[in-house]
């Protein structure tokens, strides 16, 4: 068994996280329940920019809120003075709602819409992060229009794609992100933009990959992109100061993941930027990273209540949970693995295999497919480990179940920072069709 942040077995072998039993949380909020363990948020944003801090280089750390997007902890991340990345137009202004610094604020994304545009530039954001040769056309109209400077970084495709253990370089880059740093695409966006009298160019952004546990793909990149940069100065005079290497950083969801220290991905990074740019004469820019799953992802545990079960003889024994794919899509959209205990029954013998379904649906509606556990009966809290990136976040209401609480705790403390849905807030936004007569 292997525990997360502040988790601990109590002295009724409950698990507890934050100080606080699980099982007590269970009953309190229902289940499922995603419960964010904040000391360790904390602790993982501080170890990212302490590293910074040790190196002595100008930086960023942004949470890649897409991971897990709420208001609280868009307050949490202000409170660690983080930087915030989001996506959307809905990501932006929940961010706005949350109070979160502006200027700190970065927005993504490959077919950002113009009023999502006009919302950054309406909230003064940090910078936009640009994807595409369209949006270069909106960013000039529209920054024109309203005679409003923004700063923006180029989104490019190194030709650099990291995977959990190793990483690849491909020659021309198929993805839908981005500008191509090798067919020229790179260069075109950085001649359309550098000069121009409101866009202000700060440098250049790519992210290679997820779950990535090594650091060699992000050297790589950096390797390609400083270069890059530094030939832009040479030859136009313009130098860029900030590289953002995007996040990726590997998180352990199972004993089968090994991933580093975050420091470690961080300083490697640091050592290589300084060394590729003391090689080519460029001043060392400024580094920017985009953390999401190492932030929140074994920040995160989904406790259920253990239901039905059932036997296939000679084959396995299914044990069906209350929430499943609304509330966790990563096992049936890609095959992710989970590791859980029982939170009531913590300290017993696991001796019993279990595949552990969901109630939706599907028969691909499977959280684990094989969970070492003790035996279960009905009424049993199931914690899911791991869960707090791409969970709430992907959650849907297929089946019209609703959305699960999330509740933060930490020191010992509890609080509910998203409500569960509830039926009346499954049908809120239906509307009754009354059939039109024609003629009348
Ligand atoms: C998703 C995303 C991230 C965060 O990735 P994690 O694997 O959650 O760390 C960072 N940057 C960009 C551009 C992304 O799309």
């Amino acid at each position: 068994m292997h525990l997360y942040g502040t988790q601990a077995i109590n002295d009724q072998g409950h698990l507890t996280i934050g100080g606080t039993d699980t099982v007590e949380l269970a009953k309190e909020y229902g289940t499922p329940l995603f419960v964010y363990d904040i000391q360790l948020f904390r602790d993982r944003a501080k170890a990212f920019q302490k590293t910074f801090e040790d190196e002595a280089i100008g930086y960023q750390v942004a949470y890649a809120s897409k991971a897990f997007s709420s208001i609280a902890i868009y307050q949490v991340a202000a409170e660690e003075k983080l930087s915030l990345d989001v996506v959307s137009g809905g990501e932006l202004y929940t961010a706005v709602q949350a109070g979160f610094p502006k200027e700190k604020i970065h927005f993504h994304g490959n077919n950002k819409s113009e009023a999502e545009l006009r919302m950054a530039f309406k909230e003064e954001i940090g910078c936009i992060v640009v994807d595409n040769f369209y949006e270069i056309e909106l960013l000039k109209k529209l920054s024109e229009e309203l005679e409003q400077p923004m700063n923006i970084l180029l989104r490019v495709t190194p030709g650099v794609e990291a995977h959990t253990h190793d990483y690849i370089t491909t020659g021309q880059e198929d993805s839908k992100f981005g500008f191509d740093l090798k067919n020229g695409q790179a260069e075109e966006a950085f001649l359309r933009t550098y000069d121009h009298p409101f866009l202000k160019l700060m440098g250049l952004h790519c992210h290679i990959g997820s779950q990535i546990f090594d650091t060699t793909g992000f050297q790589v990149a950096a390797e390609k992109l400083v270069e890059k940069m530094s030939g832009w100065e040479e030859k136009h005079g313009y130098r860029c100061t900030v590289l953002n290497l995007g996040g990726g950083f590997g998180i352990r969801y199972t004993d089968e993941d090994q991933p580093l220290e975050p420091a470690v991905y961080v300083r490697d990074m640091i050592r290589t930027v300084k060394k590729v740019s003391a090689a080519a004469g460029y001043k060392v820019p400024e580094i920017w990273i985009e953390p999401g799953r190492s932030l929140v992802g074994d920040a995160g545990t989904t406790l259920y209540t253990v239901g039905s079960m059932k036997e296939v003889p000679n084959l396995r024994k299914y044990a069906a949970v209350d929430g499943g794919m609304s509330d966790n899509i990563r096992p049936a959209l890609y095959g992710a693995k989970y590791s859980s205990i029982l939170a009531n029954k913590a300290t017993s013998e696991a001796n019993e295999k279990y595949t552990i379904a969901g109630k939706l649906c599907e028969s691909g509606d499977k959280l684990i497919e094989e969970a070492i556990l003790p035996s279960m009966e009905a009424g049993d809290i199931l914690s899911v480990f791991c869960t707090g990136a791409y969970g709430y976040s992907m959650a849907s209401n297929y089946n019209r179940i609703g959305r699960p609480a999330v509740v933060f705790v930490e020191n010992g403390e509890h609080q509910l920072v998203v409500r569960r849905e509830s039926n009346e807030d499954l049908i809120s936004h239906d509307m009754s069709y009354k059939q039109k007569v024609k003629g009348k």
